[in-house]
C-alpha cells in the first residue's frame, strides 16, 4: 500500500506518517511527486493490512491510502507514475532518447578495448561496455582479465568520454567494480542472486539488471525490487533473451517484454540483441525491432576482429557493421519518436493518463 499525502500536508505530517509506519516494524519509502508526496509501506503485514490502512488514513495530512495489488511495489507504475530517468556522466537513460551501449564481450587487452571504444564513440554510442569478470559456461574458457580490465575500462572512459558498464558477479566484487565502473551489470545467471542484488542496492552506482534466461517478467521485477528496496533507485532493465525450445538462435528475444514493462514499471528498459540471438547477422534486425517496440536503448557487442574474440565470437559486430547499424537505427528512432510525439499531442497527454493507458495495455495481472 502507499499513503498519498494531501497537497497541503506539512513536513510534520509526512514525518508523522513515517513514524507510524516504523512503529509497526515496517519501512516507509518516500516518493516526492511534483504535486504531492507518496509514501510506500514495505514489509510483511499479514492480517493487520486492513486495520493498518484505516489507521494511516486517519492521520493528519493524509489524503488517501491506496493498495498496490502487485507483488512488486517500489518498482510499480502505480506507486511511481513518472518514468525513472537514469543519469550517468553525460549519458541519460529513459528520457525518450536512445541509449546505445556498445563494446566487446570481454576486455581482452588495452589495445583491443581502446580501438573498440574509439570506434563506437565515433559512431555515436553513448555508453561503453566490456566484460572484466566473465561468467562462462565452461571453467576452461577465458574468464576475463578481472581488475586489470577494470583499469583499462576506466582509462577508456576518459579517452572516449563514455561512461562504462561492466558485470559484477559476486558481492565481494561490488566495491572494486564500483570504484572503476559507472554502471554495474548483473548478468542473466545472477538475476536471482539475492545477496548480490542487496549488495548493489547499497552502492551509489546505477545497476543494469539483465533478465534471467529462465525468469518470468514478474520474477525479474521482484529482483529489481530487491535493489530498489535496498536503497538504489537507479535500475535499468535489460531484456537479453530467454531459453525456449528453439535452437537456431542462442535465446529467444522476448520483445513483448518492452511495451509490457513500460506499463508495469517506471524503470527504463533496454534490449540486448547480441546475447538474445547469438548470431551477428540477426543483431541489426533485432536491434531495430527493439527500437520499434519502444526500448529506451540497445546493448550491442562490438569487437575490432570478432573472429579472433576470446568469447562470443559469433555474435560480435565489427566496427563497419556497427556503423551501418547506427546509420539505420538512429534515424529510425528519431522518426518513431517524432510520430509518437505527434500522436500524443492529440491524445490524452498527462502523465497520469498515459500511465493509466499503459497499465491497461499491460493487463490486470
Ligand atoms: C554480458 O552482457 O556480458 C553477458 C554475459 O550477458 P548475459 O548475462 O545476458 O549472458
Ligand atoms: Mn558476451
Amino acid at each position: 500500500m502507499f499513503v498519498v499525502m494531501a497537497a497541503t500536508a506539512s513536513e510534520a505530517d509526512v514525518l508523522g506518517v513515517k513514524s507510524a509506519i516504523l512503529a509497526e516494524g515496517l519501512t516507509p519509502f518516500e516518493h516526492s511527486r511534483p504535486e504531492r508526496t507518496a509514501i510506500a509501506v514495505i514489509g510483511e503485514m499479514g492480517g493487520r493490512r486492513a486495520a493498518l490502512m484505516d489507521r494511516l488514513a486517519a492521520l493528519s495530512g493524509v489524503e488517501r491510502v491506496t493498495p498496490i495489488n502487485r507483488p512488486f511495489k517500489l518498482t510499480s507504475r502505480e506507486f511511481h507514475p513518472e518514468s525513472t530517468v537514469v543519469r550517468v556522466l553525460d549519458a541519460v537513460v529513459g528520457d525518450g532518447g536512445l541509449t546505445v551501449m556498445a563494446g566487446p564481450c570481454s576486455v581482452e587487452s588495452r589495445d583491443q578495448l581502446f580501438e573498440t571504444a574509439e570506434g563506437v564513440a565515433a559512431a555515436g554510442a553513448t555508453i561503453l561496455r566490456g566484460g572484466a569478470f566473465k561468467p562462462r559456461t565452461s571453467p576452461y574458457s577465458f574468464q576475463g582479465l578481472g581488475v586489470e580490465a577494470l583499469r583499462y575500462l576506466a582509462e577508456a572512459r576518459d579517452r572516449a568520454g563514455l561512461p562504462v558498464v561492466t558485470e559484477v558477479m559476486e558481492p565481494s566484487q561490488v566495491d572494486i567494480v564500483a570504484e572503476y565502473a559507472d554502471i554495474l551489470q548483473i548478468g542473466t545467471r545472477n538475476m536471482q542472486n539475492y545477496s548480490l542484488l542487496t549488495a548493489v542496492g547499497r552502492v551509489a552506482r546505477p545497476v543494469m539488471l539483465k533478465r534471467g534466461y529462465g525468469a518470468t517478467i514478474e520474477e525479474w521485477l521482484m529482483a529489481a525490487e530487491y535493489i530498489v528496496s535496498s536503497g538504489n533507485p537507479n535500475v535499468i532493465l535489460c531484456e537479453r533473451g530467454i531459453r525456449t525450445f528453439e535452437t537456431y538462435t542462442r535465446n529467444t528475444m522476448d520483445l513483448t517484454a518492452v511495451p509490457l514493462l513500460h506499463g508495469l514499471t517506471h524503470l527504463p528498459i533496454i534490449v540486448d540483441p547480441s546475447h538474445a540471438t547469438g548470431k551477428r547477422a540477426l543483431v541489426q534486425p533485432m536491434a531495430l525491432a527493439g527500437v520499434g517496440a519502444g526500448a529506451d536503448g540497445i546493448m550491442v557487442e562490438v569487437h575490432p576482429r570478432p573472429d579472433d574474440a576470446l568469447s562470443d565470437a559469433e555474435q560480435q559486430l565489427d566496427l563497419p557493421m556497427f556503423r551501418s547499424l547506427m546509420a539505420v537505427m538512429l534515424p529510425l528512432h528519431a522518426e518513431l519518436r517524432r510520430l509518437r510525439d505527434g500522436v500524443e499531442a492529440t491524445a490524452p497527454s498527462t502523465v497520469a493518463q498515459r500511465s493509466r493507458s499503459a497499465l491497461r495495455a499491460a493487463g490486470s495481472r
